[in-house]
């Protein structure tokens, strides 16, 4: 909390007044992987690091992984992927499987106990990480917004941006309409001592927040979990417009939002068990893809 703190109350600085604008301390202290991206900004105003080129890609090389050194069971084991730049590869397992925890490693926010993570093919030291995280937006399941303006959330990421470039993120991220419906739109206060968002409208803002940024790399974590159908093909169509201008991955709830996905990878038990396109995972019909594609159409009937 120590290291957390002084950086929010960095980037609150340009806010008027620290009081009242933060969260309360109890989702201060819960703000861990949510904090990332403000972290991020903060260690990017102090240390001026430049977001990091990426030419060919991340990749996982015999990734092993466990929480804790006396369990026996991995989160992650022999984990071997390539991730290459500007292609979307989509995450998916049953809950529980490691998807989440690969995406922490990917970010440099755990290490592998055996295995390495490699950023063009360099592994992600404490020298490259601050610059290779610059170059990430990550959206997670619950994000995180402060208890100020929809504009107040957005620009924390890019402070510079312009009003067209906000709108321009907002109508990417299918939230132009609930924000433009607002009272005061932009200028709308939000949380604690504003209007109460729906999850999914809180989920929608921070991908604006997100794609402002014009990262080259973009991680979803389950992030349109709390969207409706139609809001969550609308997300789609976006990403299938910024397919191939960065680098994609997404862990989807609903596997129809990954369907033009260039690689698909199934996890289970922390392994890698199916790897490849949409359809091709689809036809193989004792595959772990396929149950989990005949789950979902039972549930949504
Ligand atoms: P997924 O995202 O696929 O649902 P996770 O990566 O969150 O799965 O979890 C993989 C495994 O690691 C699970 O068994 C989970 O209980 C365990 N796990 C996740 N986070 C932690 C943690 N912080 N400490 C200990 N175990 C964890
Ligand atoms: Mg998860």
């Amino acid at each position: 909390f120590s290291r957390i703190w002084p950086r929010i109350t960095g980037i609150q600085s340009n806010l008027e007044q620290i009081g009242s604008v933060l969260p309360s301390f109890k989702n201060l202290l819960n703000l861990q992987k949510e904090c990332l991206e403000y972290r991020e900004i903060n260690e990017k105003m102090i240390h001026d690091v430049k977001p990091m080129e990426i030419n060919k890609g991340l990749e996982c090389k015999n990734v092993y992984f466990k929480y804790n050194i006396v369990e026996k069971e991995y989160a992650l084991s022999n984990v071997n992927l390539q991730f290459p730049v500007n292609r979307m590869t989509a995450i998916v397992g049953p809950s529980g499987a490691g998807k989440s925890t690969l995406i922490d490693l990917l970010m440099g926010l755990n290490q592998p106990g055996r295995g390495e993570v490699l950023i063009d093919g360099a592994p992600l030291n404490n020298e490259i990480v601050l610059s290779f995280r610059n170059s990430l937006s990550y959206v997670p399941q619950d994000p995180f917004l402060f208890n100020t303006t929809i504009r107040g959330n957005l620009l924390l990421i890019d402070q510079k941006a312009s009003e067209e470039q906000i709108w321009e993120a907002l109508r990417f991220a299918a939230a132009e309409d609930f924000v433009k419906k607002l009272p005061s739109g932009l200028d709308t206060l939000i949380g604690d001592r504003g209007i109460k968002l729906s999850g999914g409208e809180r989920q929608r803002l921070v991908l604006a927040r997100a794609i402002l940024r014009k990262p080259s790399i973009l991680i979803l974590d389950e992030a349109t979990s709390a969207l409706d159908t139609e809001n969550e093909s609308k997300i789609q169509e976006a990403l299938e417009r910024l397919k191939g201008t960065m680098t994609i991955i997404v862990i989807a709830h609903r596997l129809s939002t990954i369907r033009n996905a260039d690689q698909v990878v199934v996890l289970n038990q922390g392994e890698v068990i199916q790897q490849g396109q949409f359809n091709q995972l689809a036809k193989e019909k004792r595959g772990m893809f396929s149950l989990l594609l005949k789950k979902q159409l039972e549930v949504s009937g």
